[in-house]
């Protein structure tokens, strides 16, 4: 019985809650002041696609996207890709375009989400909800919105992956 695999990356600016993201869906939790690991570092967590046991391993980077230095080896053997903004950080969603070609030119085509994280702040939005849908179409992704202070849809987000994965 082997079990499968699914290295996941995880990109989009500094600050629009990737690390949050990881801690949330692996441990379960939320602080405020999440402490950048140092090097790159992965969590996981096991769950269940179709009866068989996937083990989910999500990369974090150590803030190094704010320098534009991921290296190569964040991206590699990445079999799926979430592209995460902030509802309230407008260079972040102007950036997802480019988000998007950085991971095909490492890793081709893989399935693919948008998410557009913190809509616990959608009363101070900076980008309207016709814009997002317009791009997710043009990049033909998957949008999810997500809070993961709130814990809304961050699980869905990587079930979606999983299953598409397990799918090819
Ligand atoms: P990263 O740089 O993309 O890894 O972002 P972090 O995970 O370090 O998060 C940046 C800040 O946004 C932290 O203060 C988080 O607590 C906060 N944050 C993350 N997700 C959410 C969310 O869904 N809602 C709100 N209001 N804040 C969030
Ligand atoms: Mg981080």
């Amino acid at each position: 019985n082997t079990m499968e695999r699914e290295r996941m990356v995880i990109v989009g600016n500094g600050g629009v809650g990737k690390s949050s993201m990881i801690q949330r869906y692996c441990k379960g939790i939320f602080t405020k002041d999440y402490k950048k690991t140092i090097g790159v570092d992965f969590l996981e967590r096991q769950i269940e696609i179709d009866g068989e046991d996937v083990r989910i391993m999500l990369w974090d980077t150590a803030g190094q996207e704010e320098f534009d230095c991921i290296t190569k080896a964040y991206y590699r053997g990445a079999q799926a890709s979430v592209l995460v903004f902030s509802t309230t950080d407008r260079a972040s969603f102007d950036a997802i375009k480019e988000w998007k070609r950085k991971v095909e030119n490492e890793c081709n085509e893989i399935p693919t989400v948008i998410v557009q994280n913190k809509i616990d702040l959608i009363e101070q939005a900076v980008v309207s909800a016709d814009e997002v849908e317009t791009l997710a179409k043009m990049l033909n992704c998957r949008l999810i919105r997500t809070s993961v202070k709130e814990d809304i849809n961050v699980a869905s987000v990587f079930r979606y992956l999983a299953t598409k994965c397990h799918q090819l």
